[in-house]
């Protein structure tokens, strides 16, 4: 069964049309990339998986269950880990701590401390900055805390909007190449918003593009065109 089934959402704020019928479906420790340019949907999707906008129409099944409806946390509680736009560390905290708030409710002490020294090993900057203050650390660092601390409730789905967005190109390629790390050594789902299509043909994953509300492409990177994507892209 799929992890994530989304099935014609449509999505609107007042008269604006964000979502009109998207479709998507990420299998068990599959990669879907959401790309697509501004204003294409793309954080909508993300919001509306998580419970914080309501659609107008359609279905989103996690692991078969129904997410539309039930309140964030309750999603989370179904699987999903989400890290918004923004890397909202806790600024205050240490690196440790932003990372042991991410554990929320779990009750298996043991296994978190496993887990905390895993993510560690899988992000060693984090590891050099255990004790420093979350708020000073760089972008990159906050980028990948908090992509670290989202994999401390073990999701089985990990939606993040954006990662790379302000990174330099080689931070982003250490973000990536982190998560494709914890995927291998997981049963873990991906559900990334990247921007910048090159990077979704670096990745070579399953891409879904946006455009105004619907889904215009939809394919393996190494399937599509260039050609192809950059006039889907751009809506020629
Ligand atoms: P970006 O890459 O710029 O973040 P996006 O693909 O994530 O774009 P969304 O942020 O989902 O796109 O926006 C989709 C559409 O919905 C846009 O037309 C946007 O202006 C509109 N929109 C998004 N949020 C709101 C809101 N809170 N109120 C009204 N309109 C909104």
């Amino acid at each position: 069964m799929d992890i994530l089934d989304i099935d014609d959402l449509h999505v609107a704020y007042g008269g604006i049309q964000a979502l009109r019928g998207v479709s998507l479906r990420i299998a068990p420790g599959e990669t879907v990339m959401v790309t697509g340019p501004n204003g294409a949907g793309k954080s909508t999707l993300m919001k509306a998986l998580a419970g914080l906008v309501k659609p107008r129409q359609g279905r989103i099944l996690m692991g078969g269950r129904t997410v539309i409806g039930q309140p964030p946390e309750r999603i989370a509680s179904m699987g999903l880990s989400m890290v918004p736009e923004g890397r909202h560390v806790f600024g205050s905290m240490s690196v440790l701590e932003n990372l042991r708030v991410g554990c929320g409710l779990r009750r298996d002490k043991q296994r978190v401390e496993a887990d905390l020294e895993h993510l560690l090993d899988v992000f060693p900057m984090l590891r050099d900055r255990a004790h420093a203050q979350a708020g000073l650390l760089s972008g990159g660092q906050q980028q990948m805390l908090v992509i670290a601390r989202a994999l401390m409730t073990r999701p089985q789905l990990l939606a993040i909007d954006e990662p790379s967005l302000g990174l330099a190109p080689k931070v982003t390629d250490q973000v990536y190449e982190s998560l494709l790390r914890i995927q291998a050594e997981r049963e873990l789902s991906l559900l990334i918003v990247e921007q910048s299509s090159a990077r979704v043909v670096m990745m070579g994953a399953r891409m879904v593009m946006l455009r105004s509300g619907r889904v215009v492409l939809e394919g393996r990177a190494k399937d599509l065109s260039p050609n192809a994507i950059q006039q889907a892209y751009f809506g020629l």
